[in-house]
């Protein structure tokens, strides 16, 4: 059965026990860009995210709120839809684990977990760390704290739970991470690999003392985990096991690197006991301020709707795919924006295409054969974007733009008023702007609306159509 059509991409679900940070704005707009790339391409698209509702985090926030966790999380969501919003990301499903449906799909899970024997009764004694929502060994911690909250107290917890049979996935874990190419990039395939040479622990996937949770179908006296919960989110998105799972999945997870442990060796064992094929989990890096970690207690923070509101979600969103290396951790500067955004939307990109417009108006286009077209590397980009070389792709593009606006400098079209080649120009923006609108999506509608073409792929290479053109508005005003 080929599914080639088909395409299912999440990001993670956001705890929305605070407001959104850089980071949850950055993997939103990885994840956008894929899906709007696939989308390009003529797939039929599923992009969910959504909001992480359950736990002991959420629980103690909304108290600490006044709130009523179920009002808490909705408030909380509300903000988090508003940030897709604003940053144009193009979701089909915005998922709450508070939702039936979700409910739902964990009950059905967890019940066939339980027929099959992959579920224990035992005790629980160790540490917990409630930011992370997530049980610690002695040597996990670094001085005592936990590795990615060393400001914060970590718990010790002694209760009865029920274990998941984490343990007896391990050969089959690794037999399939080292043989499927499952974990993108390869530094993370390597590290989960290295720390899988430990023999697993089963997995406590329930709590006693938590109220605000799903109830565990076979011993209503506790909740389920929140991470059992918050993983089953992306087959409760595609509505498994029913036909649109059927034809979506496996999907891409878009994640940050210090959640790689759950959504690969807590996620794909509970796949590989439901006989489920294994996602593949794409690893983003982190955003650094000024080579510092972004810390609350610090300072140390980016307001993605400020940013948004200054430069334009365009601006923003080419910034961090330009100057991060998808994979690798990066640093953010507003500074650094402000000159990306001068020196190459504006510069760059929209002078291109408000000198090109300028012209053709005056002078008009008669239809040719683009050579022009031809120094676009457009093979080179396709393997760039299938391989996540996302700022690769636009180094790409944004070398054509280059020897565009070179060929109106070098042939002097406002001497010449050459309509052919400025025929040659017209259709040349036109696919730059297709291979832009995964990245820039605002942006490339303009253009498309003003030049009249629909953004498909198979358009890159079809002749564009028009023969009167309109001055462009200014597409980035430079700050
Ligand atoms: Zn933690």
């Amino acid at each position: 059965m080929t599914k080639k059509n088909y395409f299912q991409i999440s990001t993670a679900i956001d705890y929305p026990s605070g407001l959104p940070h850089a980071g949850h704005m950055y993997e939103k707009i990885c994840a956008d860009v894929i899906a709007r790339w696939k989308r390009l391409l003529g797939y039929k698209v599923h992009f969910s995210t959504g909001t992480d509702c359950h736990g002991l985090k959420i629980q103690r926030a909304a108290k600490k709120a006044g709130k009523n966790p179920e009002q808490f999380v909705d408030d909380m969501s509300k903000i988090f839809r508003e940030l897709s919003k604003v940053l144009n990301i193009s979701y089909d499903d915005f998922i709450m684990t508070t939702e039936k449906r979700h409910e739902k799909t964990v009950l059905q899970i967890l019940n066939h977990l339980q027929k099959k024997n992959y579920i224990y009764k035992g005790e629980y004694e160790g540490i917990y760390c409630v930011d992370c929502e997530t049980f610690y060994t002695e040597k996990n911690l670094i001085n005592g704290k936990c590795p990615y909250h060393p400001e914060k107290e970590i718990e010790k917890v002694k209760e009865e739970t029920y274990f998941f049979k984490l343990g007896s996935f391990q050969k089959k874990l690794i037999e399939d991470i080292k043989t499927k190419n499952l974990i993108w990039p390869k530094k993370k395939r390597i590290e989960i690999l290295n720390r899988l040479k430990e023999p697993l622990k089963d997995l406590s996937i329930s709590r006693t003392n938590v109220s605000w949770g799903i109830e565990l179908p076979f011993d209503k006296k506790k909740t389920i985990a929140v991470w059992t919960d918050a993983l089953i989110n992306y087959l409760s998105s595609v509505d498994y096991p029913n036909k649109k799972f059927k034809d979506f999945w496996p999907a891409v997870h878009v994640i940050g690197s210090d959640i790689v442990w759950h959504h690969t060796i807590i996620w794909y064992s509970i796949l590989l006991a439901l006989g489920i094929e294994l996602p593949k989990v794409v690893v983003h890096g982190f955003i650094n301020v000024g080579g510092e970690k972004l810390s609350k207690s610090k300072g140390i923070s980016i307001d993605p709707i400020a940013l948004v509101n200054r430069y334009g979600a365009d601006s923003l969103r080419y910034f961090l795919m330009r100057t991060i290396p998808f994979g690798d951790d990066g640093d953010f500067s507003e500074q650094a924006l402000v000159e990306r955004h001068n020196n190459e939307l504006a510069n760059k990109l929209g002078n291109l295409v408000s000198r090109v417009t300028t012209l053709a108006e005056k002078y008009g286009l008669e239809k040719c054969n683009n050579k022009l077209v031809k120094n676009l590397k457009l093979k080179e980009i396709e393997k760039h974007f299938e391989n996540y070389e996302l700022d690769k792709a636009l180094n790409e593009i944004f070398a054509f733009i280059d020897v565009c606006n070179e060929y109106v400098q070098k042939e002097k079209l406002w001497e010449s008023k050459d309509k052919k080649k400025l025929f040659e120009l017209v259709d040349s923006i036109k696919a730059i702007a297709i291979l832009l609108y995964p990245f820039i999506p605002g942006t490339s509608e303009k253009i498309a609306k003003n030049f009249g073409f629909e953004i498909k792929y198979e358009n890159i290479s079809k002749p564009i159509t028009i023969k009167k053109i309109k001055k462009a508005e200014i597409l980035f005003r430079k700050v």
